[in-house]
């Protein structure tokens, strides 16, 4: 037995554990009974925790062919992103969509897909995969695709390891010319101003805003926004033009202890908010910066999650759709400020339309944050939640380990046909986690 959580530590579960290194290996684990996949963890709450049998695909990572001419990958499902940028980015290729970090491992990236900071011109992950190896209560493997399938393919997409085990995949990677990044960044007086200039740079490839949800009254939501784009060898110092992709390799801090919790305070995130803030605008302007600055800061700092204390973190994030945004943030960034338990890094993206089956964006903006691990904070999350039904948005199951199954359930139509197709199919007597079990699902 191992005790295991997700990113945030919250909540921790003895789990028993089998490692797999070939799908022969995963056939015998389902024949064992109902597990849940596990990809690196890097998912926040409970969705990759089963205490009967958790299955470590981390074993099955190996790169299976790749085309140099179209970028078309074919991969086990516990390789890692970054695994695929050390291999790929020398050659001129980059994930079309990535998370905030790159150590999250293909499988992972599909079953929760995930999205970037270019959701507003991309779409999510999905939209760069082709088909699926699937395996099935049965250990049968099904190949899915838009054309084969096509309705498990979408249900895998977004269904959080609860439609099969993803054994390999096939994925476009998109053409870049160089390592480095464009940023231009402004620091905006008021989360309005932070909306427009999302809403004035739809054409920009990548875009976010991070807030600083402890500023209150003129201030409140104020945000260093920041587009990017891939830098062609035309935007890099003569220097640097005949290496394009060589950037300088960071050096990787640890965080070596636990924070103790009264470390982490209205007054120590105020100061850390503004801070930030006024670097920040001090920053502010057209920069060039290396692809691991830009798409990975929390990266650099190995084990960042102990900031929070043994206790761990909740993360909230949830999308209100385009029309109720601005209202809805408002609200919500408001309430945060109010309640003087900011956190460090709440994180605002512009999402564009996506029509899948379970995925989580829609067309919108979507707000992350994270919070210690109390009750202060359940608490908070619970207003939250309200506000963000009462605007008729939804949230991210990669990012949840509290919500009660009658807020999922309310905010997305969708839940009980997913239920309903797993209980058809049997696939809920094969997969469930604790966060399938707590959300009915
Ligand atoms: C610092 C940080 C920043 C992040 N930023 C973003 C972001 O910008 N956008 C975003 O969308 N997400 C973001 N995330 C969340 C992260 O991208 C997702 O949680 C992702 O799913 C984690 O992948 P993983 O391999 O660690 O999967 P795990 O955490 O191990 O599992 C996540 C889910 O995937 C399923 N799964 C994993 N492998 C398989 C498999 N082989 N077959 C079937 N199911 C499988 C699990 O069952 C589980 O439901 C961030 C996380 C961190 C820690």
């Amino acid at each position: 037995m191992t005790n295991l959580s997700g990113w945030g530590r919250f909540p921790v579960a003895e789990c028993r554990v089998i490692r797999a290194r070939t799908q022969t290996d995963v056939a015998r684990a389902l024949s064992q009974g109902p597990l849940i996949a596990r990809g690196n963890g890097r998912a926040y709450g409970d969705s990759a925790l089963n205490p009967d049998l958790t299955l470590d695909m981390r074993g099955m990572d190996r790169m299976l062919s790749f085309d140099a001419e179209t970028g078309v990958l074919v991969a086990e499902a516990g390789v890692l992103l970054a695994d695929i940028i050390a291999a790929f980015l020398p050659r001129g290729w980059f994930p079309g969509v990535t998370p905030g970090t790159k150590f999250v491992s293909l499988g992972g990236a599909i079953a929760a897909d995930v999205h970037g900071k270019n959701h507003h011109v991309d779409g999510a992950f999905g939209s760069f995969v082709d088909w699926i190896d699937l395996m099935g209560p049965d250990g049968r493997i099904t190949r899915v695709s838009r054309d084969h399938q096509p309705e498990l393919f979408g249900y895998t997409l977004g269904g959080m390891g609860l439609t099969g085990v993803i054994l390999r995949a096939q994925i476009r990677l998109r053409a870049v010319q160089s390592g480095w990044i464009v940023q231009d960044s402004y620091a905006t007086r008021t989360l309005e101003e932070a909306i427009d200039v999302f809403e004035d740079h739809l054409d920009w490839l990548y875009s976010v805003a991070w807030i600083d949800c402890a500023a209150q009254g003129a201030h409140l939501g104020r945000s260093i926004a920041m587009l990017g784009r891939h830098a062609t060898p035309e935007d890099l110092p003569e220097a640097r033009r005949s290496a394009p992709f060589q950037v300088k390799r960071k050096r990787s801090l640890t965080m070596p202890i636990d924070l103790p919790g009264f470390a982490l305070n209205r007054y120590t995130v105020h100061a850390f908010n503004t801070l930030y803030y006024h670097l920040g605008a001090w920053k502010a302007g057209r920069t060039l910066v290396d692809w691991d600055s830009y798409f990975y800061p929390l990266d650099a700092i190995r084990d960042w999650n102990r900031i929070y204390g043994k206790r761990g973190f909740f993360q909230f994030q949830c999308v209100l759709p385009t029309d109720s945004a601005r209202t809805g943030l408002h609200q919500l960034v408001q309430c945060i400020a109010a309640s003087g338990q900011g956190s460090f890094l709440s994180v605002l993206k512009r999402f564009g339309a996506q029509d899948s089956r379970f995925s989580f964006p829609q067309a919108g903006y979507t707000l992350a944050l994270d919070f210690p691990a109390n009750d202060r904070s359940l608490a908070l999350m619970k207003t939250l939640d309200r506000i963000t039904l009462d605007h008729g948005g939804r949230f991210y199951l990669a990012k949840d380990s509290r919500m009660p199954s009658e807020v999922f359930a309310e905010a997305d139509p969708r839940t009980e046909a997913f239920a309903a197709m797993r209980r058809e199919t049997g696939l809920d007597a094969a997969f469930a986690s604790l966060q399938s079990q707590r959300l009915g699902l």
